[in-house]
């Protein structure tokens, strides 16, 4: 008999088992679908990056502390993180829909939360420069809120936290694809059944915590519930998340909660494999659009590049992407800016040539309407005040559609480049309702006894869109959240 048994093996399970056994579980045990060489979720893939409060600056030195000698004047060049500003970007990019208990719960823990996995998870943390570090001129411009990660970015984040369950003396059973939960007469969830390399069997304990991802890995889940053009989207990270958690949890008349119809998808290139590469792990995502133009296969530019900054743009883009024909767009630059694409720009080649005309004719789109639509955007462009990639610069397109509201530098210097990307599904909003204990809340507004939820599971808070590092963030905070509420029910 287990005191708690955690079903997953990524950020938010691994967050929930630690905290469990913190708050006086004695048997903790973490069951992983995966085997030991493909555990770790998504967590694996990630970026690593968390979103988290901070009024003063000071309160980053513990995680990075030699940002200030690495790069002079980072103190006053960095944004503070208010609550009041994460709040108000998880509004923006939800459309004022994320569910207002959870966010509150999710920022005001945001920066104890990190401290803890410091402490207690023991993650080494470092200054995301390579993904976050806008350079201006021999500078670096820190945007706001999200400009931290774990060392070794997912693959750190993983392994350490694995290293932190062992270490606790937690037990972890791979291989272990659990199935269903099962219940007391009174309705108490008391165990789960599981099939893993000994048969079937089935595992007794006083709670249950289901951290075990959303359905960006099933294709039938994905047509049902965000639509045709989802069936065939590449996978960003795990091949293991297929909602088995969600339907677990369904199953024993829990809430479905938050955002059903959407999921964070991003630009990818092209060619990227149908599932996350555990050591390519991030590395296909293309995301300096801002700085050029997207075109698609009729040849015309369909979104506002220049909307915000990309770590408010990018996980609704792969969306968008997908739904252009062919699920493909083309982004173009020219070598103004090939020194600002981000560094993964470098794993896979461009198209190439000193003329936007011969560029053209490289492309798999509308060749004639795409050189038109590139000429009137370089007759457009460069409306307002100088270009300048560390704010919202307002340098903008006149007289098109759609406009290109910042950075909308005219494409004039040769060579111009080209990489083909596509939409990959990162993970899905929808999710189960749970309480400010974590605690899943049944169809009958009621608690389910012995039953709790963390990290992609959890509905509510992302719909529509996500702020960069959130995703993360929200697992560790309410993941610790369900480990101290499951040991003490
Ligand atoms: C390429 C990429 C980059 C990202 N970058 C960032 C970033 O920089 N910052 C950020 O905040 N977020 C990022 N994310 C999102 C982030 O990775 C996820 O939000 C987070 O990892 C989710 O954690 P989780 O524990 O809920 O799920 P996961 O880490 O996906 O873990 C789910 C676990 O459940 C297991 N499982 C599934 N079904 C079962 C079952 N039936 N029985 C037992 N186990 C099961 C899986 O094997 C897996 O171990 C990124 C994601 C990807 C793919």
């Amino acid at each position: 008999m287990y005191d708690v048994i955690v079903v997953g093996g990524g950020n938010a399970a691994c967050a929930a088992a630690v905290s469990a056994k913190e708050n006086g579980a004695k048997r903790v045990l973490l069951l992983e679908k995966a085997p030991r060489d493909q555990r770790g979720g998504n967590t694996h893939f990630s970026g690593a990056i968390f979103r988290f409060v901070f009024n003063e600056i000071e309160q980053l030195d513990r995680f990075i502390p030699g940002a200030e000698a690495e790069f002079p004047g980072f103190h006053k060049g960095v944004p503070q993180y208010p609550k009041a500003a994460f709040l108000e970007d998880l509004m923006r990019v939800t459309e004022g829909r994320t569910d207002p208990e959870l966010s509150k719960i999710l920022i005001d823990a945001s920066y104890d939360t990190t401290c803890w996995m410091q402490q207690v998870g023991k993650h080494e943390f470092e200054l995301a420069r390579s993904v976050m570090g806008i350079k201006v001129g021999n500078e670096y411009k820190w945007p706001r809120g999200a400009i931290v990660r774990t060392v070794h970015e997912g693959v750190g984040l993983s392994s350490t936290w694995f290293k932190t369950v062992e270490g606790m003396g937690i037990d972890i059973q791979y291989e272990a694809h659990v199935l269903e939960l099962t219940q007391s007469t009174s309705g108490r969830v008391n165990g789960v059944v599981v099939r893993s390399t000994k048969g079937l069997e089935t595992l007794e304990c006083k709670a249950v915590i289901l951290a075990c991802g959303g359905f960006e890995t099933n294709p039938e889940w994905r047509t049902r519930y965000l639509g045709q053009e989802w069936g065939h989207a590449k996978v960003r990270g795990s091949n293991f998340n297929y909602g088995d958690g969600l339907k677990m949890a369904l199953d024993v008349g829990a809430m479905p909660w938050g955002h059903w119809g959407g999921c964070h998808a991003t630009p990818i290139v092209a060619e990227a494999p149908d599932y996350g590469v555990r050591k390519l792990t991030d590395k296909t995502n293309r995301l300096s659009y801002p700085y050029g133009v997207m075109i698609n296969a009729e040849g015309k530019r369909w979104v506002n590049e220049g909307e915000d900054f990309n770590a408010f743009t990018y996980a609704k883009f792969g969306g968008l992407i997908l739904k252009q024909t062919g699920g493909k767009v083309c982004q173009i630059f020219d070598s103004k800016v090939v020194d600002m694409l981000e560094p993964r720009y470098k794993t896979s080649e461009p198209l190439r040539s000193d003329t936007l005309e011969g560029l053209v004719k490289q492309l798999p789109v509308d060749q004639e309407q795409a050189l038109k639509t590139l000429n009137e955007y370089n007759q457009a462009a460069g409306h307002g005040k100088d270009f300048n990639p560390a704010i919202l610069d307002g340098l903008h397109t006149e007289g098109i559609e759609p406009a290109k509201s910042n950075w909308a530098q005219k494409l004039d210097t040769p060579p111009y480049l080209c990489w083909t990307v596509t939409g990959g599904i990162t993970f899905t909003f929808g999710g189960v309702k749970i309480n400010k204990e974590a605690q899943i809340i049944s169809t009958g507004w009621k608690p389910i006894e012995g039953l709790y939820a963390a990290g992609e599971m959890v509905g509510g808070l992302f719909h529509y869109n996500y702020p960069l590092g959130t995703g993360l963030m929200s697992g560790a905070v309410f993941g610790r959240i369900a480990g101290r509420a499951a040991a003490q029910s």
